[in-house]
């Protein structure tokens, strides 16, 4: 089962690629999640990627590519992985496929006005790093941390008027990779516009439908 998460930011790929991957036993890979990792652990390529990171410039494709090749090579990916947050161009997809092979492309798709409630509720506590919501998971005490008593914010990148402009971003970027999967004839959509527990079962009941089991 090796499969391939996309979506718009704030579509919630991430929350579906953990469940899939503790039912399944494959690992989720998230490319954001390691290049995170990479720094944290200083290595070589960690420090490159520093580079960009720190400047806050798009990480080139030859790292992100570089990374994800060798992570793929290991042992926990032989009977497959979710790959969220990878390909994001053409010349990724066209990569990905040089290093393995991608049985499904699911799409997780939502109303802009869905995804801009969703994540402009979203408040992050400054001292622990904990994640609410406004309605979905209000804190007791408003805007203040259940964990650590700390003072919650809202993210610069979750304000409406940022979120609405990545979804614009993403959507012209990202024309090219759907084309790309759907011309293969392995892009599946997946209605993303309810709460998690209503999308997981329809994760699950579609790759079972394709006739993936686990
Ligand atoms: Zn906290």
């Amino acid at each position: 089962m090796r499969l391939v998460f996309m979506g718009p930011p704030g579509v919630g790929k991430g929350t579906y690629a953990s469940a899939l991957s503790r039912r399944c036993g494959i690992p989720h890979i998230s490319t954001g999640d390691m290049i995170r990792e990479e720094i944290r652990r200083g290595t070589e390529l960690g420090r490159r990627l520093r580079e960009y990171v720190e400047r806050g410039l798009l990480v080139p494709d030859e790292l992100v590519t570089e990374m994800l090749r060798r992570r793929l090579q290991q042992e926990d990916c032989q009977r497959g992985f979710i790959l969220d947050g990878y390909p994001r161009t053409l010349r990724q997809a066209e990569e990905l496929d040089r290093m393995t092979r991608v049985d499904l492309a699911l799409y997780f798709t939502a109303p802009d006005e869905v995804i801009i409630d969703r994540v402009s509720g979203r408040r992050v506590c400054r001292s622990c790093g904990a994640i609410y919501h406004v309605r979905y998971m209000p804190p007791r005490v408003p805007g203040v941390c259940d964990r650590c008593g700390g003072p919650l914010y809202q993210r610069e990148d979750d304000r409406p008027e940022v979120v609405k402009r990545r979804l614009e971003v993403f959507r012209e970027q990202f024309a090219p990779v759907l084309d790309y999967y759907r011309g293969k004839g392995i892009l599946v959509e997946i209605d993303a516009s309810e709460q998690a527990e209503v999308v997981v079962p329809r994760v699950f009941s579609t790759l079972e439908s394709r006739g993936f089991k686990c």
